[in-house]
């Protein structure tokens, strides 16, 4: 019994090495091939090859499907010749025989040995009628090869090659697609680790996406930063193929590096590693996904183009601040909460004062390197659960949820020192530099407003007021409240 049991461990590589070198020997071809003929799929999945002296396992897959003189010859389950190119091919079905249970294998129980001759080569016919004859006597040993290894390895490649396309094709939309991809690839490959990288094009820098271990569990890496440089890390000489060296080799074959492009231009890198168990990535797993690198590549680029038209739709590009659609969306939320938590809620309108006269008087583009100074300022002094806009115009309005009164003056005191702080060199002028000021109006819920649109139009009255009196200053809703009270 346990005789029986050893007997059948011959490996499958070993069992198709032997075959196959001396069938190459004996038949004056300079390769043979051998394929599993997965006819519901209608593949012929290449398995092995010897060729020049070299056994090794090939990637080749050849989609019969769809050719209908192929598919023809392979049902035929007779032996066929097909020149391919300058190739000469001659095609030799064996059945795999034996009492073992195929049901796993779809019951495909068909193996076609291809004999190869190349360049213009004759194929000789007698000698591989005899080679042919040998494999087939061969092959009745098959029931002693270790089925296992077969089986995972074909089944893993076909279903991976269907589910794939299908994961990559609708990786459209978001950056959750990324974190889609690689519990992908990692469902279907079952690496110790799976890391990606997106390059950062403007940045000069190749950014850590996500990482998916052994148990499928996703971790975000965006703390990885790589300067996208030759030199500067291995990562950055791979995606940039600035290297000769084999960076797989210095880990074994533990590690397989898959650089993404687009259009000929770096868009990522893929990193897959058994450094944990040791277990080496196959070349047949190496080939597929190479084979996937150009599907992986667009659904990033589709992400890509995606987060920038809604970047795009959501800020402004100019002052980078957010449009006003944006923030009505965000204001109704904000003020919601307010509502439901009782809590206060400030809106702080600006507008630069005389900037029509920058326009007029120094021009457009100077006008844009105003407004774009004031967004920048605006945008590196909020707190991050402010929110500002950029209205229209010279208009920007910034929301600040749990603030009162006092807190919004107060960042309105800030803002207006910073604002008037401002230099724009004015290059053709005799003034050098010009500076900016600002008026700003201040409304808060629950004080001087109850609703959204009433929120806004009294910030808008404070802000007028400050206009009508001289510019240059800030003045929050109650306190004119107070005065034209006074006045009355
Ligand atoms: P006030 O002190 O009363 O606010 O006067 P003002 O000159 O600032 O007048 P107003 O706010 O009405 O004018 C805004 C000007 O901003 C009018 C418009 O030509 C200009 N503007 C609007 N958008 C842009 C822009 O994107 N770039 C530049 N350079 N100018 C813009
Ligand atoms: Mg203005």
């Amino acid at each position: 019994m346990k005789n029986q049991k050893e007997k059948r461990k011959i490996s499958q590589e070993s069992f198709f090495k032997d075959l196959t070198e001396s069938a190459w020997k004996n038949s004056g071809c300079d390769g043979i091939s051998v394929f599993h003929c997965l006819s519901s799929k209608g593949i012929l999945k290449g398995l092995y090859k010897f060729s020049g002296g070299f056994f090794c396992e090939t990637g080749e897959n050849l989609f019969f499907e769809n050719d209908e003189q192929f598919s023809k010859s392979i049902f035929s389950m007779k032996p066929f010749k097909l020149n391919e190119g300058l190739a000469s091919y001659y095609y030799y079905p064996v059945e795999i025989k034996g009492d073992f249970d195929l049901s796993e294998f779809g019951r495909e129980n068909l193996i076609f040995f291809r004999f190869e001759k190349f360049s213009r080569g004759k194929l000789n016919y007698s000698k591989i009628s005899k080679a042919a004859g040998e494999i087939e006597a061969a092959m009745e040993n098959f029931y002693m090869v270790d089925f296992e290894i077969l089986k995972t390895y074909y089944y893993r490649n076909i279903v991976s090659s269907a589910r794939l396309g299908e994961i990559f094709a609708s990786s459209i939309k978001t950056e959750d697609s990324y974190k889609t991809i690689i519990s992908g690839l990692q469902k279907h490959f079952g690496f110790d680790r799976i890391r990606f990288y997106t390059v950062k094009e403007q940045e000069k820098k190749l950014i850590g996406a996500y990482s998916v271990d052994i148990s499928g569990r996703v971790k975000a890496i965006d703390y990885d930063k790589i300067i996208l440089e030759p030199g500067a890390h291995r990562f950055a000489d791979i995606v940039l193929e600035k290297t000769d060296k084999d960076y797989s080799s210095s880990y074994g074959d533990k590690v397989f590096y898959l650089p993404l492009k687009i259009e000929n231009k770096p868009a990522g890198l893929l990193i897959f590693d058994n450094l944990l168990s040791q277990i080496p990535i196959s070349q047949e797993e190496r080939e597929m996904l190479k084979s996937f690198a150009s599907q992986i590549a667009m659904a990033v680029d589709n992400i890509n183009l995606f987060n920038k038209i809604e970047q795009l739709s959501l800020y402004d590009e100019l002052t980078k601040l957010p449009l006003r659609r944006y923030f009505n969306s965000r204001f109704q939320e904000e003020f919601y909460r307010a509502e439901r938590f009782s809590q206060p809620l400030s809106v702080l309108w600006i507008d630069i004062d005389y900037f029509k006269e920058i326009n007029d008087t120094y021009g457009h583009q100077i006008g844009d390197v105003a407004l774009k100074e004031a967004g920048r300022i605006i945008n590196s002094s909020l707190r991050k659960i402010d929110f500002p806009c950029r209205y229209g115009g010279d208009e920007i309005i910034i929301m600040l949820p749990q603030a009162g009164y006092s807190e919004a003056y107060n960042l309105a005191k800030r803002l207006s020192g910073e604002i008037r702080n401002i230099k724009i060199p004015v290059p053709f002028s005799s003034n050098k530099e010009i500076s900016l000021t600002a008026s700003m109006g201040i409304a808060s819920y629950p004080a001087d407003a109850s609703k959204q649109e009433e929120l806004l139009a009294k910030a808008d009255e404070a802000l007028y007021w400050v206009k009508s009196h001289g510019r240059n200053s800030i003045k929050a809703y109650c306190e004119i409240k107070n005065e034209t009270g006074q006045e009355k």
